[in-house]
């Protein structure tokens, strides 16, 4: 079976290869002639992920998917959420977004801990935090929704060298380190993006 997967991130397409297995042939917006940027102006992670489909869909009929990822992080109210990829601005610089995150944690820490000095009862501050994807599958037309999620809390500093985005200061549940820490193979086992996929999969074989 032929599918576009509509994303220029070619560690994203190594790894969809790799949960889809053999019996998929993926191919790249590029390889079917989309070479402009793909809009993505949704207020959600999934409208995102859909806008995406759709656009491959309308310009081309072929089947395809799109992800779309976040971070929610539960002392800031589940943001950055959808603007994880430019939370400190356009350029989405990783060192920016990460240092922009860890500030704001910081400022929502210490005034609760305010609150509470001044009697105000505040829930303790919580580290808590999480990376969802929602992926959008348009086959024969029709679409199809899934949703990964990896559970876990921010680091105090940013730590390790491997991963992207966010990974350094990322610590997955059941785990002592950062992803960036932990590695591809082993982070690949638990991602957000591994699990929406392999639901995908196996809604395509089943
Ligand atoms: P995207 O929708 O997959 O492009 O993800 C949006 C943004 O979320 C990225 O630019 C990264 O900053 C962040 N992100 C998504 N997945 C991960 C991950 O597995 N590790 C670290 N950061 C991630």
């Amino acid at each position: 079976m032929k599918i576009v997967f509509a994303t220029g991130n070619p560690g994203k397409i190594r790894e969809a290869a790799e949960i889809l297995g053999e019996g998929f042939e993926l191919v790249t917006p590029a390889e079917v002639g989309i070479t402009e940027e793909i809009p993505e102006t949704g207020h959600t992670l999934r409208a995102n992920s859909q806008q995406k489909a759709d656009y491959i869909y309308n310009k081309t009929g072929l089947d395809c998917f799109a992800d779309d990822s976040g971070l929610e992080v539960d002392i800031l109210g589940g943001a950055p959420g959808v603007e994880t990829a430019r939370y400190a601005g356009e350029q989405r610089d990783s060192k920016a977004n990460m240092a922009k995150l860890l500030a704001e944690m910081a400022r929502r820490e210490k005034e609760a801990s305010m609150a509470r000095t001044n009697g105000i009862d505040t829930p303790k501050a919580t580290r808590k935090a999480r990376f969802r994807t929602c992926v959008t599958l348009i086959v024969n037309g029709q679409h199809h929704f899934f949703d990964g999620v990896m559970e876990g809390r921010i680091a105090l500093a940013p730590a390790g060298e491997g991963g992207f985005g966010y990974d350094p200061i990322f610590i997955p549940d059941g785990y002592d380190q950062t992803n960036a820490q932990l590695g591809e193979e082993v982070k690949n086992t638990i991602s957000h993006r591994s699990k929406a996929l392999h639901a995908m999969t196996e809604f395509l074989k089943g």
